[in-house]
């Protein structure tokens, strides 16, 4: 705390062990004398002494902002007056160290964009840099081009050597493929064996033919793996901005198209997107037809899946899943169908039915006397948008009779880095109804913990491509450490999904995650499955039994 003549009035022990200062240094008891030994210490010395004038020039003015320290530490700033009787008398600055959130932070975000097995951008990323080639192609007028490739016979390799040998094969052309690039290009795995190569700034076919066949010349070079030698070829599909398309969705799905030719004419080279390429394939439009029928035939079933609260074992919910019983092609999946149905719409009506079948279904499960359970489910944002979603919620509570403590949704950060204010609205009005609010598969979306902090959710899930590698790989392993962490200091629950292992479950209750769920618990299961499931095990009121 300063006075207004520049004098030291107070200090605390604490902000010298930050700032490595000892008591000694404040002998003068001069602001200026301290500030300068501060300013040794920062990257922006510059910027920190204007920011100083300017707050004691501006005697009534507050601010807070971020310093960086040359030691790699990020400390908060922030300075307020100081009044009595509201009169300023002095000044306040305060310093909160946040290198921790800076860091969770960072890796988060590399995390959301980057692919584990190789390190490459992922899907995400690629999009993102697509969409920056195709403006800087209409301000230059030039080129842009999307190669997609995938690697000839790849399963074999999965089949007859393992996944591990697969995996390095992975990573070998991930490393040999991004040697022959410029450094302008982007090499992005979009998963399995599929890669693309993004390029940008060229202006004729001749130069994008040239490095798409370097590409293929490195995946044609000997891979040596457990002492085996083989060889591998690559099919590649090449889409052009402006001519195939003006979209990224459109250039993927023309160079797509373009693979998939050279894969019929026996693999092993590239192919120009043509022009007719690229129209919805037969398959997909007849899905779409198949999932308009499949509402009104009640073709659709929700299972469920039990989360387990740490230590006690209790199953203290469910997360609503749905399943497809396809006429002909069998159960499929949500993979399978939801995207199409995202891109046609019939996600809101088939989230409509699900809201209610299980809302009805936790009802239903009450009125059996079983232990009374959380009910989650997921809401996709194309629904979420929907004008009186909230009104939605409250009017199948009210049509189903469950009480709405008893109600849960999950939704994703991508659904409110879709539209953060309105967002913020329509949740807090969630809030009010008393339906709990999840965020689900966190850390693969835009991971900014700021926001999270003024939107009302309960708790967190994290992702289960964290929790997969939490036994072997440290780096993993800190970093849910660290989300369990930040949670707690917000007052969220945190569950961790995708729970598979011993291993990872003890990791988990050690590091006082407070929910699980997994296939170690138990997979999804049909609504008489889990009556049985619960007479069978530990529930709040039995609370007897532990993991
Ligand atoms: P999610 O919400 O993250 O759901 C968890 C997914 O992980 C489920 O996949 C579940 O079967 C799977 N899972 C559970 N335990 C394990 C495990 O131990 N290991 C592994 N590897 N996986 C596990 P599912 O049922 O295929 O659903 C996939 C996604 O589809 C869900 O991810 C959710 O985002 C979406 N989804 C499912 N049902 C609905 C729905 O009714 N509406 C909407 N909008 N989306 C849904
Ligand atoms: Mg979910
Ligand atoms: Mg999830």
């Amino acid at each position: 705390m300063v006075n207004t003549e520049g004098e030291i009035v107070d200090y605390n022990k604490k902000y010298l062990d930050m700032w490595d200062l000892s008591s000694a240094t404040l002998t003068s008891g001069r602001m200026k004398d301290l500030f300068s030994l501060i300013e040794s210490k920062l990257q922006d010395p510059e910027a920190f002494n204007d920011k100083i004038d300017f707050m004691n020039q501006n005697i009534d003015s507050e601010s807070i902002d971020e310093v960086n320290l040359t030691n790699g530490k990020h400390f908060e700033r922030y300075s307020k007056p100081y009044k009595v009787q509201n009169k300023v008398v002095g000044r306040v600055w305060s310093f909160r160290d946040i290198t921790e959130t800076r860091k969770l932070h960072a890796a988060l975000l590399y995390s959301a964009t980057h692919d584990k097995l190789t390190r490459l951008p992922n899907r995400r990323l690629m999009n993102d840099r697509i969409t920056q080639n195709i403006l800087l192609a209409k301000r230059q007028d030039c080129l842009a081009a999307v190669l997609l490739f995938d690697l000839d016979r790849f399963k074999n390799i999965n089949d007859s050597l393992g996944h591990t040998a697969g995996d390095s094969v992975l990573r070998l052309v991930a490393s040999r493929v991004t040697r022959v690039l410029r450094e302008v290009d982007t090499l992005a795995r979009l998963g399995g064996d599929e890669f693309v190569v993004t390029v940008s700034n060229i202006d004729n076919k001749a130069q994008i033919e040239h490095l798409a066949n370097k590409v293929l010349d490195v995946i044609k070079k000997p891979f040596k793996i457990h002492k085996l030698e083989f060889y591998l070829t690559g099919s590649m599909g090449i889409s052009l901005y402006p001519k195939d398309g003006s979209s990224v969705d459109d250039l993927l799905q023309k160079a797509d198209g373009a693979m998939y030719r050279v894969k019929k004419n026996g693999r092993n080279g590239l192919k120009f997107c043509e022009t007719d390429e690229g129209v919805k394939t037969l398959k997909l439009l007849s899905l779409e037809n198949d999932l308009r029928k499949a509402i009104e035939e009640n073709q659709f079933v929700l299972h469920y899946q039990p989360l387990i609260e740490l230590p006690s074992g209790n199953i203290v919910g469910v997360e609503a899943l749905i399943r497809w019983n396809h006429p002909t092609q069998g159960l499929l999946m949500p993979a399978d169908f939801l995207q199409i149905a995202e891109e046609t719409g019939l996600i809101v009506p088939i989230g409509e039915w699900v809201l209610k079948t299980a809302c009805m279904q936790n009802k239903l499960w009450q009125e059996e006397h079983l232990t009374p359970l959380k009910i989650a489910v997921n809401v996709s944002s194309t629904q979420f948008k929907m004008p009186k979603f909230s009104e939605l919620i409250s009017n199948t509570l009210k049509e189903t009779k469950l009480e709405s403590q008893y109600l849960e949704l999950e939704l994703t950060e991508m659904v409110i880095a879709d539209n953060p204010e309105l967002m913020l609205e329509v949740l807090n009005k969630i809030k009010e109804l008393g339906v709990g609010l999840v965020i689900d598969d966190f850390g693969t979306g835009y991971s900014s913990l700021s926001y999270i902090k003024q939107y009302p959710f309960n708790k967190l899930k994290i992702d289960r491509s964290f929790v997969k590698n939490i036994y072997t790989n440290e780096d993993d392993s800190n970093l849910v450490k660290s989300i369990i962490a930040m949670a707690r200091n917000l007052k969220l629950k945190v569950v961790a999904e995708g729970v598979e292992t011993e291993k990872q479950l003890l990791v988990l209750s050690g590091g006082k995650c407070d929910l699980v769920q997994g296939y170690l618990l138990s997979s999804p299961i049909d609504a008489l499955a889990l009556a049985n499931y619960l007479r069978n095990h530990p529930t709040a009121s039995s609370s007897s039994g532990s993991l």
